[in-house]
């Protein structure tokens, strides 16, 4: 009798917790459909969107496709005038196509054989002082345009870390052309050594699109960047040494503004005191947009950055929209920030409900691939967590729903990657708001044309999302919203 009395009395525990964790799952939990983010995921990577660059129209396509997804998930409009978009201007400087570039009267193709490493209007015809070294940059060389060879940076990127050869050539040209622009040279050429040609048509496209900024980039911010810097390929290195060598240029630039935009939509919550609250859910869905072939293919589809995180906050959109929570819900696709950061800089600058409001930044980058067993948490350990409570709650939701190995490594202030400062999260975190970032982290196809929609594994995206929504929807419930720390 004393066994059954027990038996009965663990089964009884055991109903009493299996139904304790049935209640608090959140309610539309199978809302959440693997073929929808599939078939989103599929249509906001694939070529037609042309890889989403900000500053063209490729970018407002994929907008138009966001919002009009929110609107037939019923979600409503949060955007400026009741639209689903917040627009701000892009301002770009980039290198006219007139301009021209000549050594000893020879053209240099450029975009080819030629990069200017960032827009500086010059006009020169001067003849071109060879320097060996660094060695013979103490020279008297005021007014002069001096050439030499690139010399590899004396702090070098950490090994393995991503896009190396680009870190590489970008710290090697800054180190070396301000050691040089400090003793007043009118131009510098540098030619690219082996490390930089291997990878140059990449990073070499980047200067090709100029400079983006949200504030008119005037004159006056370029005083201290008059200096033209250009990259010459390997086969100009004779003819810049051959005595009485003479560089001709006439660079020319162009400054325009081009509209970049957020999408933004809500669920309003149900309680009549916490809706006037947000529980904001961030994505960002530009990408890199079309350069250089890499293996035929010149489409940087961006499926994984963040073409996952776009078709997730549409996903749980639509939960919410089922099953809507106390709080509001407010989710906005940010445009521009591969071009850094610049739709949640305009946001936080720029906030279309008031941001006190803002109870907390759930923000994914890049959540479908490496271990289906894993994932990160950013803004989870000190000094970037901004609120225990919040890494709280999403580390409850992972324990409940998705059980996630949850890795804060990346997280570290010493982590050579600096990942926790690289995506939208960042802008409303610097504001004082409880802020984390889900990740699934990098992988050798980031900022590739391979980032494609076949690469991303669909189970986990599924469970990130799930993570997401599990999160956010705590926030959503609980009677206090997370208490930003360090206050
Ligand atoms: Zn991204």
């Amino acid at each position: 009798m004393k066994t059954i009395c027990t038996l009965f009395a663990i089964l009884c525990l055991l109903i009493v917790n299996a139904q304790d964790k049935r209640d608090s799952l959140p309610p539309a939990l199978s809302a959440i459909q693997q073929s929808e983010l599939r078939k989103d995921l599929y249509e906001l990577a694939s070529d037609k969107m042309r890889g989403r660059r900000a500053g063209t129209l490729d970018e407002l396509r994929a907008a138009a496709w966001v919002a009009q997804k929110a609107r037939e998930a019923g979600l409503e409009p949060a955007g400026n005038d009741g639209t689903y978009f917040q627009f701000f201007p892009l301002y770009r400087r980039v290198v006219s196509n007139e301009s021209s570039l000549e050594i000893n009267e020879k053209e240099l193709s450029l975009w080819e054989e030629a990069w200017t490493t960032s827009p500086v209007e010059a006009n020169i015809d001067e003849s071109i002082t060879w320097l060996e070294s660094m060695a013979d940059t103490t020279l008297n060389l005021q007014d002069k345009v001096v050439a030499m060879h690139l010399i590899p940076p004396s702090r070098m990127p950490a090994e393995g870390i991503s896009l190396w050869v680009y870190r590489y050539a970008l710290s090697a040209i800054r180190e070396q052309s301000a050691v040089l622009k400090r003793q007043n040279v009118s131009a510098i050429v540098l030619i690219a050594d082996s490390t930089a040609t291997s990878e140059i048509g990449f990073f070499g496209h980047g200067f090709e699109e100029g400079t983006y900024a949200i504030e008119p980039q005037s004159r006056k911010d370029q005083i201290s960047d008059t200096v033209p810097v250009i990259l010459v390929s390997r086969d100009w290195a004779r003819e810049l040494q051959k005595a009485d060598s003479r560089l001709s240029a006439t660079l020319k630039i162009n400054e325009f503004t081009y509209p970049s935009a957020n999408v933004m939509a809500k669920v309003s919550g149900t309680d009549a005191e916490l809706q006037e609250e947000y529980v904001l859910f961030s994505a960002h869905h530009d990408h890199d947009g079309i350069g250089a072939a890499v293996e035929g293919d010149s489409i940087w589809n961006g499926a994984d950055d963040n073409a996952t995180v776009s078709v997730a906050l549409l996903a749980i959109g639509r939960a919410w929209k089922k099953n809507p929570g106390k709080r509001s819900a407010l989710f906005v696709w940010h445009g521009a920030e591969e071009r850094g950061l610049f739709g949640s800089k305009y946001f936080v600058k720029n906030p279309p409900v008031n941001k006190d409001n803002i109870v907390a930044v759930l923000n994914g980058d890049m959540i479908g691939r490496n271990n289906p067993d894993a994932a990160a948490l950013l803004g989870s350990i000190p000094p970037h967590r901004n609120s225990i409570d919040l890494v709280n709650m999403a580390m409850a939701a992972n324990k409940q729903i998705t059980n996630f190995n949850v890795d804060t490594s990346w997280d570290a202030s010493s982590h050579p990657e600096f990942w926790y400062y690289r995506s939208d999260h960042l802008p409303y975190a610097q504001a004082n708001i409880p802020a984390i970032f889900f990740s699934t982290l990098l992988h050798p196809d980031y900022h590739t044309p391979k980032d494609e929609a076949d690469k991303i594994d669909i189970d986990k995206l599924t469970k990130m999302t799930k993570w997401m929504y599990g999160t956010g929807w705590k926030v959503s419930q609980e009677e206090n919203a997370p208490v930003l720390e360090n206050e």
